[in-house]
């Protein structure tokens, strides 16, 4: 699976449940965006990681929808105090026990795949997380008269400064990480989660060699719709969409990702009932088209969207 971050966490949930009763000893692979990562007094944070992470461990905080439940803020006030980091940006002291844990094994001369295999060997996960790149390749949203790392446009602005685009830096001299052509070659079925299309999905098939991997795999590739009846259903991943120009709607999205058969991403994509009228029009431009629940309420219903994907 192709996967960002709580759109994916919630997917990846109901995928492990439903492979866990009805395709035992099937591996998955989640391959995860890390355009959203970035160094913060002196912690490498990777939020996409982390919250599929603790999602697949039990340990998300519910309510909030992110990080760790039971968490408290102590070192973030000291920081505040301190005057540094920066003060919209919260870190629970829980989740900085991670990010210290990350930012040490880096320092050590570990990629950033090892380190994941390290952090994630402690939960009982079910899912393999491989980041899709080990270099520091973040993404910067462009705005009027400059540009910021993605983080700040999303969570101190909350993606209001009109985006004129977004770049990858450092994209250029990327490869996928260790595991990652290799998922791909070997995968049975290839799943691009309801996940933000341009800032999480997009940056993975942004990595040099992902997408002609994804071309040349003899496993189908099937999506899930991140958007419901025209909303992006959580977040604010509209914003996103505007700013390249693709309107918020399923077959929108679906076009934007293309047919495989045309050079495009796709070989299926599911759009929630809501959104049936449009499969003509994701048929008519060569992609498997197929209307079902897309609301992941719980596991339970993660877990059928999870079966529908892979019966299609
Ligand atoms: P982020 O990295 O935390 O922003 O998360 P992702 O990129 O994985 O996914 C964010 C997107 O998931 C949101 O923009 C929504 O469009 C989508 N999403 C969230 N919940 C649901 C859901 O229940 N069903 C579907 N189909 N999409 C969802
Ligand atoms: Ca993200």
């Amino acid at each position: 699976m192709l996967s960002g971050g709580v759109g994916g966490a919630r997917f990846l949930r109901g995928l492990r449940e439903h492979v866990r009763s009805n395709l035992p000893g099937s591996q998955i692979n989640a391959i995860v965006n890390t355009g959203d990562d970035m160094w913060l007094t002196g912690l490498r944070i990777a939020p996409d990681l982390d919250s599929i992470m603790y999602t697949l461990a039990g340990e998300n905080d519910e309510t909030r929808g992110w990080g760790r439940v039971g968490e408290t803020e102590r070192v973030s006030g000291e920081l505040r105090a301190y005057g540094v980091g920066w003060p919209w940006f919260t870190l629970g002291d829980l989740d900085i026990g991670t990010h210290i844990t990350r930012s040490h094994l880096l320092r050590e001369g570990q990629p950033l795949s090892a380190v994941t295999d390290h952090i994630t060997a402690r939960w009982d996960l079910g899912v393999r997380l491989v980041p899709a790149t080990d270099q520091e390749v973040e993404t910067h949203v462009l705005v009027e008269g400059g540009e910021l790392h993605f983080q700040e446009w999303w969570t101190r602005h909350r993606a209001s400064l009109p985006a004129l685009g977004f770049v990858q830096r450092g994209v250029e001299t990327a490869t996928p990480a260790p595991g990652v052509l290799e998922a791909i070659a070997e995968a049975d079925v290839v799943l691009v989660a309801p996940s933000n299309p341009v800032v999480s999905i997009g940056t993975i098939l942004g990595i040099p060699g992902i997408r002609a991997a994804l071309a040349a795999t003899s496993a189908r590739v099937v999506g899930v719709s991140p958007i419901i009846a025209g909303s992006v259903v959580r977040g604010m991943a509209d914003a996103c969409l505007a700013a390249i120009g693709v309107e918020t709607s399923a077959e929108a999205v679906a076009l934007h990702y293309g047919a495989r058969s045309a050079g495009g991403l796709l070989d299926a994509w599911l759009v929630d009932n809501a959104d049936a009228a449009a499969l003509p029009t994701i048929e008519a431009a060569g992609i498997t088209a197929c209307a079902v629940p897309l609301w992941m309420r719980d596991p339970g219903t993660s877990a059928r969207l999870a079966a529908d994907a892979l019966a299609v």
